[in-house]
């Protein structure tokens, strides 16, 4: 007999999607999350009054899955309104590509011609029907609002193992009919050797504080060449985000480099001296987003065998929409099973 209906393994985007619709259908679900808090590669730091994402997280009201949890307007959602091109492109334009390219580097972490095109269509279609913004409180409020109804969370306890229906952690070996996957792409293929390997983009996001303001209008830049691939004004689009007088700057490069290079593409981007600028803050993320190669179907199989789901945005395409429609469509079909299960027992009892 199980302890559980269903065990998920991680509390990211995809883990907390699949367990609030499972446990809103009844069905009783254990969240075993390593590190201290929800959120996977969606948190937020408060440091000194700034607020720091780990890495340049945007929300989009295109995507259905954050348009839908209703959380966007109840979280001081904050579009980037400046425009038909909300961002400013630093370096010659040689060509119509030069002004979408770099901005899409920063959405891929990666060249966009690496991407398979039915993501990048998927990703251009949420920016048509949507609006992108920040959060009042920063990335990390949107899923520390998505974990705030879900019983049975344990924070700090790192599954191991699967042995058929039962997870084994640092502290006990736990039972259940369905075991999720929602860990990181590169612990989901540790934990089930059966599943592809993925390859990863990196990325280092740095923040630097100035008391100067920034020029009207050109708050978001887009990097044509350099080390870093943007930097955002983000304070000045999200005042939430720094202390009253104080101006905060998102910047992020792909590539190790050093710091003296980054304060040098910084003057270059915003047209002053950034040697006084402070650093407060560097988020160097070596698994940032799952690399989509050409010919990737956009949605992987979320079901290994009858009890046993492996989801994320490796399963789906690498975004906050895909992690969330991953953990769904393994939530639905759990959901199903139980379902037919318990009228079946119901039936068998008559
Ligand atoms: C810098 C950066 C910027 C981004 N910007 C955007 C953006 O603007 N828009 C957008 O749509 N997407 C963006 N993304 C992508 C988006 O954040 C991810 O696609 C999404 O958050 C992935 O969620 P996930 O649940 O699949 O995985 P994760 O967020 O990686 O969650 C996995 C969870 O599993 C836990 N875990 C791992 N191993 C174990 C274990 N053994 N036991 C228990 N728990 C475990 C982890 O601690 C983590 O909480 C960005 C990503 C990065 C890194």
């Amino acid at each position: 007999m199980s302890e559980f209906d269903c065990i998920v393994i991680g509390a990211g985007l995809a883990g907390l999607a699949a367990a609030r619709d499972l446990q809103s259908a009844g069905v009783a679900t254990l969240v075993l999350e390593g590190s201290d808090r929800p959120g996977g590669r969606v948190k937020s730091d408060l440091i000194d009054g700034y607020r720091l994402d780990h890495g340049f997280q945007v929300f989009n009201s295109g995507y259905a899955h954050i348009k839908n949890t209703g959380l966007l307007k109840e979280l001081g959602f904050t579009p980037f309104v400046q425009g038909l091109i909300p961002f400013r492109v630093v370096g010659k334009i040689a060509s119509p590509s030069d002004l979408i390219t770099p901005f899409l580097r920063g959405v891929f972490l990666t060249n966009p011609s690496q991407v398979d095109h039915k993501v990048r269509r998927e990703i251009y279609r949420s920016f048509l029907h949507g609006r992108a913004g920040l959060l009042r409180a920063g990335a990390g409020s949107f899923t520390d609002a998505l974990a705030a109804p879900i019983s049975d969370i344990h924070y700090g306890e790192t599954a191991h193992r699967i042995d058929g229906q039962s997870v084994t952690t640092d502290y006990a070996t736990y039972s259940a009919r369905h075991i999720v996957v929602a860990t990181d792409p590169v612990t989901a293929t540790q934990l089930l050797p059966e599943i592809e390997v993925v390859r990863m983009n990196s990325s280092t996001t740095w923040y630097h504080i100035s008391d100067e303001p920034i020029p009207n209008g050109s708050r978001f830049a887009v990097n044509l060449h350099g080390a870093l691939i943007n930097s955002v004004a983000i304070s000045d689009i999200q005042p939430s985000y720094a202390p009253a007088g104080k101006q905060l700057f998102s910047s992020t490069s792909l590539n190790i480099v050093s710091e003296s290079e980054i304060r040098r593409d910084l003057s270059n981007i915003w047209g002053r001296d950034t040697t006084r600028w402070e650093l407060i803050g560097r988020y160097e993320i070596r698994q940032s987003l799952p690399v989509h190669p050409q010919g990737k179907p956009l949605y992987s199989a979320v079901q290994l065998d009858e009890g046993l789901f492996v989801i994320g945005d490796h399963r789906a395409y690498p975004s906050q929409q895909g992690a969330m429609e991953s953990g769904k469509r393994a939530a639905r079909k759990i959901i199903e099973r139980e379902v037919r299960e318990r009228s079946l027992n119901v039936g068998n009892q008559r």
